[in-house]
Parts: C-alpha cells; structure tokens; sequence
C-alpha cells in the first residue's frame, strides 16, 4: 500500500486526519481488503478502492515446502518480478526472507539473483506489500532482508520499510539487513535509531578468494568492511552476524577456518554457516565438512552456528530466488 497515495487521497475527500492511521492499522493486523475495514463509511471503503491499491504486488506465484516453507513470486505494476518467503519453524517462530531490488546488480559467483538481469530498487510499499502479504495469511514476528537484492544500495526505502515493520509484528530488534559490504550502508544503519540487526556476507577470510567469489569486495575491501562492523558494533552494541556459505574444495579447508577465526573478534561477530543450495557452479560442503570447519571456529572461541536450510525443494533457499519464470 503507498501510504502517501492514501494519505493524499483521503485528504483530497476532506476526511479527518486519523483516517490515515486508522486505514494503517487495519491493514497491518491483516485485514483482507478496505471492504474489511468495518468503522469506514462504506463510501470511502469503495473510493478507496477504487483509488489506492491494496497492494503495489500482484501474486503470480506460490509454492509450498513440505517443511511449511511459502514462497511467493509478485509482479510489480511495470512487470517486475519480485520474490519473498515465509519460514515457519518448529518453535512457532515466523519469519519473512524480504527482498530489497528486482534482481541484483552485484555478480556473486554462488548466487542465483546475481545471474537474472538486474530490474531496479523496490519502493517503499513494493517492500511492505511483501510483509503484509505474508501476515494477512498468518502473525509473522521476523525479518530478513535476505531475498532478492542489496538493501545497502536501497536503504532509504528498505528504512522506511522497516520503520512500519513493528506495526505488522516485527520489532526492529527482530529485523536483520544483510548485505554484501556495502560500507556507506553499514555506516547509515549505525547511526539509524532503529536497533536492527546487521548481517554481512563473508565466504572468504582471505580477500583475493573473496573477490573472485564476490567482484564487489574489490569496491569495498575486506579489511575495509570489516572496520565498518566494529564501528556498527561499538555503536549499536549489537552481535554482526556473519554468513559463511560453505563451498566444497573452495572456501571450507581446515586453515581457512583458522583464518576466519583470526580473523573475526568474537565479542564483535557470530557465524552463521550456510549449506551450499546448489545454483550450478559450485559443490556445496558436506556435513561432516561443515560441522569440522564449526568445531575449528569454536575451539578459537568464534560462535558459530549452521543454518537450517529451508525450502530448498521449491528452489526458496538462499540464492535462489531467481524467479525465472518471470
Ligand atoms: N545482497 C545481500 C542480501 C541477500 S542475502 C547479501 O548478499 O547479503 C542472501 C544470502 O544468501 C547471502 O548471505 C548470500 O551470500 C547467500 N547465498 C547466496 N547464494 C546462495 C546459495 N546458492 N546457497 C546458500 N546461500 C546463498
């Protein structure tokens, strides 16, 4: 919903300013449509209608995991794809994966986003309306921005997003942005009043690998976005979760878990090892590889965890959200 468009639209019909508000809350408790919005004159319920979107996402697409994963395939209104996913784990949490951009512009070597064509940055309700999709299906209390895209290279959309998450039932402290190293991105979220998360792509402790794997870590060095994360951590107070996609023969050896260790202070980052979805050009770790490669980071004191891969039989997991059908 563009909630400007609304604003403007119900002042043009010379309705009270709480309207506004009251047209917010409904929507973002999960309100079907304006047609559910009882304490509206009837109307405005129909010239709203008529005027605002409920939606600036048309849903092309769903497809169900066995694990209870959803992934949603939009369009926007000039024919961009856009995907998102709603994660339900066992312990009732219920997070959305977001995506930030129509595409990506960035050519990570592992990802299946940086191989479609990049579309362009999503607005603030075309980001909203992923959210709010979601929780008119169910209460939904996480956010990741780790669907299609570089939130760092949108951020003014993806903070307005976030500044109406809490009303949908996500707090700031349950919304993570993850990015690629976009180092004038981490700074800004370091100063937001918004205690979200930061999350950074890594796949390399040594710079020359990282850079073949993401091009972008020639623009934004490692030893350079590293700094960037202590100074969000000193001033956010706040554990940056690192994401580590464990590449079989590539990135998952012995020393190179000992320099990721070195690498990383403990009282600053947390890994997150991620599974390999297969996208084509590389193996992904074994298990046994990735719980060794675990062991090593946390006899060096580095917390480290491994991601439970979620809908990878409907092509939802991480990195691939490619939307071919598009
Ligand atoms: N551009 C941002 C936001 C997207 S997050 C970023 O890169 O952080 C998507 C996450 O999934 C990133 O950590 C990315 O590295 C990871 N990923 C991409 N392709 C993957 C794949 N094939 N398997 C597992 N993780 C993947």
């Amino acid at each position: 919903m563009d909630l400007e468009l609304l604003e403007r639209t119900l002042s043009d019909a010379g309705e009270p300013a709480f309207r506004a508000r009251q047209v917010w809350a409904w929507t973002a408790r999960g309100a079907a449509g304006y047609e559910a919005m009882t304490d509206l004159p009837a109307a405005l319920r129909s010239r709203l209608a008529d005027e605002v979107p409920y939606s600036a996402l048309t849903l092309v697409d769903e497809a169900h995991a066995r694990d209870g994963t959803v992934k949603s395939l939009f369009q926007t209104d000039d024919g961009r794809a856009v995907e998102a996913v709603l994660m339900r784990y066992r312990d009732g949490r219920r997070s959305l994966c977001l995506s930030s951009q129509s595409g990506c512009p960035l050519t990570c070597s592992f990802c299946a986003t940086g191989a479609m064509k990049f579309g362009r940055n999503l607005t603030t309700s075309e980001i909203l309306d992923q959210a709010l999709h979601f929780r008119r299906i169910e209460d939904v209390d996480h956010a990741v921005f780790m669907g299609m895209g570089e939130p760092m290279m949108n951020l003014d959309n993806v903070l307005a997003a976030c500044r109406r998450l809490p009303d949908i039932g996500i707090t700031h402290r349950r919304t993570a942005i993850s990015t690629v190293g976009w180092i004038p991105g981490i700074d800004r979220l370091a100063q937001t009043d918004m205690p979200i998360r930061l999350a950074l792509s890594l796949h390399a402790a040594d710079s020359a690998l990282r850079s073949q794997l993401m091009p972008v870590n020639e623009r934004y060095p490692l030893a350079d976005v590293l700094d960037a994360c202590v100074r969000f951590h000193e001033a956010k107070r706040r554990l940056v979760f690192v994401e580590y996609v464990m590449l079989a023969g590539v990135n998952d050896r012995y020393e190179q878990a000992v320099a990721l260790a070195e690498l990383l202070d403990p009282a600053v980052f947390k890994v997150n090892l991620i599974p390999y979805n297969p996208t084509g050009s590389y193996d992904g770790s074994g298990s046994d590889a990735i719980a060794a490669f675990r062991a090593v980071l946390e006899e060096h004191g580095l917390r480290a965890t491994v991601r439970l891969t979620r809908g990878r039989d409907i092509a939802a997991a991480c990195g691939q959200l490619a939307a071919a059908r598009a």
